[in-house]
């Protein structure tokens, strides 16, 4: 008896080692699916995290602001809207008066043959800040950047009461005619850049800053 069950309880002996190594094997394989799974959704958060949507909502994160869209006011070179364009908010949103002002020099322009073109217009702070932003980058400094973008604090843009024209033989038409509506070009590096100044009506155009550093509104 004793030669018959020793193989036996071999048998049942090797059966259990077969049944836990089939457990461990079926837990090693379990734990990989979930790692491999685990895995993939991660790289699937990391990818859609890369995707920034073209002219999607605007919005800071880690303090960089994403794509401006229409809706900041960002004009497309090739679609620039005509100061009667109200529907476009970089015209829409600009000060009454100076937009009425605007709309009449465009009238008399036209007699002359010159279209009034919006280049940029009101602006919203988070577009005035990209635009300080890529200046810097490109000017290798924030002093320099300076000299060519405001900040969303003080830009005359994003108040509504500037406005960036063109093209160039509508400068032309400004330099010369611009004054009559109150429109004034401020800063000297800047021929594009027209705010309203009333007075100019009767006095002409106050003195230019060279530039916008110059301005005593950029000092705040
Ligand atoms: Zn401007």
């Amino acid at each position: 008896m004793n030669t018959i069950s020793i193989p036996s309880a071999g048998r049942t002996h090797h059966a259990r080692r077969l049944v836990v190594v089939a457990v461990l094997l079926a837990v090693a394989a379990i734990v990989a699916l979930a790692v491999q799974q685990s895995l993939s959704a991660a790289s699937a958060i990391g990818f859609a995290g890369h995707q920034a949507p073209p002219g999607g909502p605007t919005g800071e994160i880690d303090g960089s602001v994403l794509a401006p869209s229409e809706a900041d006011g960002v004009i497309r070179d090739g679609d620039q809207p005509t100061v009667f364009d109200t529907d476009r908010v970089a015209v829409g949103n600009l000060d009454p008066s100076l937009l009425e002002a605007l709309q009449r020099a465009a009238t008399d322009a036209q007699a002359d043959g010159v279209v009034l073109l919006v280049n940029s217009g009101w602006r919203s702070p988070a577009l005035q800040e990209r635009m300080l932003q890529d200046a810097v980058v490109q000017y290798g400094s924030e002093e320099e950047a300076s000299r060519w973008v405001a900040s969303a604090a003080t830009s005359a843009h994003v108040s509504g009461d500037a406005v960036d024209l063109g093209p160039l033989p509508t400068l032309d038409w400004l330099a010369q005619r611009g004054a009559r509506y109150g429109l004034c070009q401020i800063y000297g590096n800047e021929s594009w850049h027209y705010e309203l100044r009333p007075d100019a009506v009767n006095d002409g155009c106050p003195e230019m800053y060279a530039d916008p550093t110059e301005d005593p509104r950029m000092q705040r």
